[in-house]
């Protein structure tokens, strides 16, 4: 999966830190991140070739990275701005999973600028990665929405979907858990409300950070305790039982839910 950047280890503990010129620099326009491109490898710019206020936001086995305060007049023209899908794949693959997870921390600083309480202007906590605004106290920390992604089993058949927009190939049954409801009880209700199928036996098999939409994923394995599909067209387009030997070879496995295809198409769910 491509959060999986092993032997480079992701530390994400924050402290008030000042960059060195050889730092890797991280500068948003448009919710995207200025990557540069060098062959059929990624780069960012170093926080020494732009004079301006940096946040510290994490290193990767040492190799630390600054948020920039301000977009460097240098590059408010630059065309080279990428989103978490120009990014998703990209080599290497601790760079990629940097740029995404310093893209989603930066997106959540500029929707952090003022308070939601009272509307004032928030400041960074001296200690943690929190805004806190001085006004009325209020204490904002990177949010990070639960989803569902199961596989639904039918003793040798799994369920598979195809999104009603956007992604075009077949996916799970995926959806946000929703107030008031424990992990559980999300599958059992996206399975149903998505497809029209009762599930049974929900068990865990991993997860996933997806800052696309500032998600932690996570993965189940279920059985169903029936097999008719009604399906939620407003959601789905295609929701169909295939064998094993029908599961469609994944690309890749990038993602939780291609990790998730392929483990039952070989057999290991
Ligand atoms: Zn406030």
């Amino acid at each position: 999966m491509f959060q999986t950047i092993d032997p480079y280890v992701f530390d994400n503990h924050f402290e008030p830190r000042t960059p060195s010129p050889e730092d890797q620099a991280v500068f948003l326009k448009d919710r995207r991140v200025f990557v540069l491109r060098d062959g059929d490898r990624i780069g960012l710019p170093k926080c020494g070739e732009y004079d301006t206020a940096y946040t510290y936001l994490f290193s990767v086995s040492g190799i630390r990275f600054f948020l920039g305060k301000e977009l460097p007049d240098a590059l408010k023209k630059a065309d080279s701005f990428w989103g978490y899908r120009d990014l998703f794949g990209q080599r290497p693959e601790w760079l990629a999973f940097a740029a995404m997870t310093g893209l989603q921390i930066g997106c959540w600083y500029e929707d952090s600028t003022f308070c939601g309480r009272c509307g004032n202007r928030m400041a960074h906590s001296p200690t943690e990665r929190a805004m806190i605004c001085p006004h009325c106290g209020r204490t904002v920390y990177p949010r990070i929405n639960p989803v569902i992604i199961t596989a639904v089993r039918d003793g040798e058949r799994l369920l598979l979907t195809k999104y009603a927009r956007g992604f075009d190939r077949y996916a799970l049954v995926a959806g946000f858990a929703e107030v008031g409801e424990t992990i559980e009880e999300t599958v059992k209700r996206e399975v149903f409300e998505e497809t029209g199928v009762h599930v049974k036996h929900i068990s865990f098999f991993g997860s996933q950070p997806w800052p696309h939409s500032e998600s932690l994923l996570l993965g189940f394995v279920c059985d169903a305790q029936d097999t008719s599909i009604t399906l939620q067209r407003s959601e789905l387009s295609e929701g169909i039982w295939v064998t094993r030997e029908q599961v469609p070879v994944q690309e890749n496995t990038l993602s939780l839910t291609s990790t998730m295809i392929e483990a039952f198409r070989l057999g290991k769910i």
